[in-house]
């Protein structure tokens, strides 16, 4: 039996004309398949209006209630769209979570998916030609409904189609697919055809905000073909997938930038074994994510460490330093959010060397002052000011060449 899994977005099933649209895409994906499994997200909007109204409602919302209340912007789309495709004569039904079911760990609001039980599903696959299963939702060991975090529904979905063993998983959203840079940014940037699921990762944690990182990451995990692609246009979009021909590979596949960058510089903390475990340990235990961190060579046993968190957890970052003070007498903390990271993103610079001279020199020719570096296999980052971004990564994407040719 040949599976089709696709999802919708938001802004794809946010009214009936476009649900109306997503069920001749539906339709289609119906003529080239056995079945189709159906995930869909809230209507565009849904789950802010949810999360405010918990917020409304209590003071400090119960997180498992939470999860039972925004759960239900996906059970709203499934309904509905079931009803569509039965209007249309297909032999469609809704599915949520539990009745599958998709069980989670306990963590209500960012919940891990665990497993999924795909006997259920196919036994019902034998009566229906599709499911229409409602995205982001599973249920807790304690039997209670949980969420899988923002945008998770692509995570349920890739997740689905890895239990399932489809034959492929169609990501449909209201871009094309996946570009060389933000097109908002560069006007040349080009729709990739393909892109290795390593390479995904780097541009989905940093702001390339087509695909939920955690569904990437299951696709990587499971091998699984995914497609993303626009519900409005339906042309072609970009596969992720495992690695592209050694001849056929690019050096690189994008420039992207984030903004949710903030600097702290600890100037003259002391110089001795124990110091970064003793700042980043705590940091972690206040749920800190730190990325980059640059630590200068000692003089007269005392140095300066430099590392940036996202912009939300400034002030916490910066509460958790001023406890860490008392025990490093002449520190001094400094701090900059005006700062943002580019970043060049491609497996082909793991047999290349010359990468990072080529971007520096790039930036330097635009007077673009680098405040810190860090590097991977397959990525490069720079911190800069962030009045230079646009700039930056503009200079970038010309430089490597990476966008459409003028022919188009
Ligand atoms: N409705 C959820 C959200 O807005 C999940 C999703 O759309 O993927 O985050
Ligand atoms: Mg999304």
């Amino acid at each position: 039996m040949n599976i089709l899994v696709q999802k919708f977005g938001g802004t794809s099933v946010a009214n009936l004309e476009r649900m109306r649209l997503v069920r001749e895409r539906v339709k289609l994906g119906l003529a080239g398949a056995d079945k189709a499994v159906v995930v869909l997200s809230a209507r565009a909007g849904e789950t802010n209006r949810l999360l405010a109204l918990a917020e409304e409602w209590s003071s400090n919302p119960d997180p498992a209630e939470r999860d039972v209340l925004i759960s239900t912007g996906e059970q709203t789309s499934a309904a509905l769209f079931a009803m569509l495709l039965r209007d249309d004569g297909l032999k469609a039904r809704s599915v949520l979570g539990f009745q599958i079911p998709i069980l989670t760990d306990e963590e209500y609001g960012k919940a891990r998916i665990r497993s999924i039980e795909a006997d259920r599903l196919r036994a019902w696959l034998k009566d229906y030609d599709v499911l229409v299963v409602a995205g982001f939702q599973g249920i807790s060991p304690s039997g209670q409904v949980s969420t899988l975090g923002r945008g998770g529904s692509d995570t349920s979905a890739v997740a689905l189609a890895a239990a399932l063993k489809a034959g492929m998983c169609e990501i449909y959203t209201d871009v094309e697919g996946v570009y060389t840079a933000d097109p908002g940014i560069v006007s040349n940037a080009r729709k990739l055809d393909y892109i290795v699921y390593d390479e995904m990762l780097e541009m989905a944690s940093m702001g390339a905000k087509v695909l939920e990182i955690r569904s990437v990451e299951f696709a990587r995990r499971y091998s699984v073909p995914v497609h993303v692609r626009s519900t409005f246009t339906g042309t072609r979009g970009t596969m992720l997938i495992k690695e592209v021909k050694k001849m056929e590979q690019a050096l690189l596949s994008g420039v992207t930038q984030d903004k949710d960058q903030a600097r702290i510089t600890l100037r003259a903390c002391p110089d001795r074994p124990g110091v970064s475990a003793g700042i980043f340990g705590p940091l972690a235990q206040a749920g800190i994510t730190v990325d980059m961190i640059v630590q200068n060579p000692s003089l007269d046993g005392v140095t300066d460490m430099t590392f940036t968190v996202s912009r939300k957890d400034l002030l916490k970052a910066l509460a958790v330093m001023e406890e860490e003070r008392g025990r490093m007498p002449g520190m001094e903390v400094l701090h900059d959010s005006n700062v943002c990271k580019v970043s060049l993103i491609g497996v082909g610079m793991r047999n290349h060397s010359g990468v990072a001279a080529k971007a520096f020199e790039t930036l330097a020719r635009e007077n673009v002052n680098i405040l810190m570096i860090s590097t991977s296999e397959i990525k490069i980052s720079c911190l800069i000011e962030e009045k230079y971004i646009e700039l930056a990564v503009r200079a970038l994407h010309e430089a490597f060449d990476l966008g459409k040719s003028a022919e188009g």
